[in-house]
């Protein structure tokens, strides 16, 4: 699992709009407010799952995966709904293709 939490912070926290950087751009900490944690962190091993479950060229087939596995059990709501994602407020949805990309390459280090 360590080297798919270090994957994410290398290739998703290093972009994130909720990073906090210094002076040098470098990713420093995670900015979020006390009383959120970040979906990727909490849902990290369901997400992998996601991801080593489908072998798609197409990135809605596994946003699907993702909303029936991951956001049901999170903050969607039975119709569908999800207000943090509705505002861009989710690191998961926003960068779900670097997340993927970042879980893609370990299992390929990992196969070598
Ligand atoms: S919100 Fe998530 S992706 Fe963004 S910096 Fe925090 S832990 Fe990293
Ligand atoms: S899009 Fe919403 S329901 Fe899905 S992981 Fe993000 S916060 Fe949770």
């Amino acid at each position: 699992m360590q080297d798919y939490i270090e994957a994410v912070r290398g290739r998703v926290c290093a972009v994130c709009i909720d990073g906090i950087f210094d002076g040098k751009q470098q990713f420093v900490c995670c900015g979020l407010p006390d009383d959120r944690t970040c979906p990727i962190e909490v849902y990290l091993p369901e997400v992998i799952n996601v991801v080593e479950s489908i072998d798609s060229p197409r990135m809605e087939d596994y946003v699907n995966v993702l909303r029936d596995n991951v956001c049901s059990a999170c903050e969607q709501t039975e119709d569908g709904k999800c207000e943090l994602r509705l505002h861009a407020d989710c690191a998961l949805n926003r960068y779900f293709m670097l997340v993927a990309g970042a879980i893609e390459e370990v299992r390929s280090q990992q196969a070598n």
